[in-house]
């Protein structure tokens, strides 16, 4: 790539930083593209001087709770580096993994409720699990700031519907309005940029934050091309196509990442790959394993019936010792237990203890009462306090990350945070 060209993207950055003062939310999935973009980012808030560094800026990025193994452990590293860097260079960016909520879980869904495994008719999973929880993080947000600038690093030469699309929409300065977020605009600074001119960029030195991408263009090697963008509403380009995803993706005809990595080594992917079949096999309504009702009461393929749940739920305990990897938590089981309970044909409320008892020293020493009573705990410590118990779950999450982490620097403005939605969302009577 031309280096004026990076340097006109980085200098009108630098210029709608100083003079717009609108916060910056940037999408980042840990490909290429918006590997790009964050470093570019970084690159002009580093060209600012210290004192002037004021802009919040929050970097995003999702987690479906069922990504690859070796892409997720990538982001992690990657947004920890970013938010040291942000420390030590007053950079004021936060970056954020949003996750789903467990009661919007692939396997609280899947298992829990019965939804067929996702194809593409029925995409159930993308607005649950990737547009949902960024939509929540901005409402939030945006509570605090009034409007916000959200920068995508999509390119119009990644295909020619995408070419399409970018060049038919409307923009004023640049900028267009989110679909489903009115005070939200969105900026593609990246929008005419060849993918050769984007790998050159990325791999003529480290980024900011300090890595080296040269992993990345391995893992891309390695994953057949192509990425899953931070998917913000309908309009943007989704995931579903030969891109890195949840390893559980159905939508795909085949898994190229996951089988590429297996190619490249990964052996966990193996029994993933094999899961991903059984979930097709469980989706083919000519296996037997959904009822013959929709939920609607039509004649027709529904949910997977109660007993088809039961074994998904026995594989994929199963899957998880054979692995080893964290692949549901002791919260969605509790959530399955709930749903199987209030399912048109109920069991008595133990089974997913039953097949776990079965299954002992699988799981983690699950156990559901204790579970179950934690959140009741939960419910009454925030009644007392007069905040949502969603508002504390989050802080003791956010509580627990920081401690996963061994910091604490930014710990107490996060729980502010946290408190100051919660205030938000209550009605104007209510607010104390
Ligand atoms: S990667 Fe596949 S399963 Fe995951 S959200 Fe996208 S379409 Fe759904």
């Amino acid at each position: 790539m031309s280096n004026t060209t990076y340097q006109e993207i980085k200098h009108s950055l630098v210029a709608v930083y100083r003079e717009d003062p609108r916060p910056w939310l940037v999408g980042f999935s840990g490909g290429k593209d918006s590997t790009m973009l964050a470093s570019l980012v970084f690159d002009a808030v580093l060209s600012v001087a210290v004192e002037q560094r004021t802009k919040p800026i929050s970097v995003l990025c999702t987690d479906t709770r069922v990504e690859i193994p070796a892409i997720a452990e990538m982001i992690e590293g990657t947004l920890d580096r970013m938010r040291k860097c942000s420390q030590e260079h007053n950079l004021n960016i936060e970056a954020s993994l949003l996750k789903p909520p467990p009661e919007q879980s692939f396997w609280v869904n899947i298992i829990g409720r019965g939804y067929p495994p996702p194809n593409r008719t029925f995409r159930w999973c993308t607005q649950r699990m990737k547009i949902d929880p960024v939509t929540v993080f901005v409402r939030q947000r945006i509570g605090h700031w009034g409007e916000a600038i959200l920068l995508l690093g999509a390119r119009r030469a990644e295909s020619a519907s995408r070419a399409q699309t970018m060049a038919g929409r409307v923009t004023r300065n640049g900028l267009r309005r989110h679909e489903d977020l009115p005070r939200v605009w969105i900026s593609n600074p990246m929008e005419f940029l060849t993918t050769e001119e984007v790998w050159a960029y990325l791999l003529q030195k480290p980024n900011p934050w300090g890595n080296d991408n040269r992993t990345l263009y391995k893992l891309y090697s390695n994953a057949s091309n192509g990425e899953c963008p931070l998917v913000v509403d309908q309009s943007t380009p989704s995931c579903g196509n030969s891109r890195f995803g949840c390893w559980t993706c159905t939508v795909v005809e085949r898994d190229k990442a996951s089988e590429g990595l297996l190619a490249a080594g990964d052996d966990r992917m193996e029994k993933l790959i094999e899961f991903r079949e059984t979930l097709l096999h469980y989706r083919d309504p000519a296996n037997g394993k959904r009822n013959m009702r929709r939920v609607n009461g039509d004649k027709g393929p529904g949910p997977l019936d109660i007993t088809a749940r039961r074994e998904l739920l026995v594989q994929l305990l199963a899957l998880q010792e054979e692995t080893s990897l964290p692949l549901i938590t002791p919260e969605e089981l509790l959530l399955i237990q709930q749903l199987w309970k209030a399912a048109r044909d109920p069991d008595d409320g133990r089974g997913v203890a039953r097949i776990i008892n079965k299954q002992r020293g699988v799981i983690m020493n699950t156990n559901l009462k204790e579970l179950n009573r934690l959140r009741e705990m939960e419910e009454d410590v925030a009644r007392e306090k007069n905040i949502n118990a969603d508002t504390l779950r989050r802080m003791l999450a956010k509580v627990e990350e920081y401690s996963e982490s061994h910091r604490a620097h930014g710990l107490p403005d996060d729980l502010l945070n946290i408190l100051k939605d919660d205030l938000e969302a209550q009605p104007a009577g209510k607010k104390h």
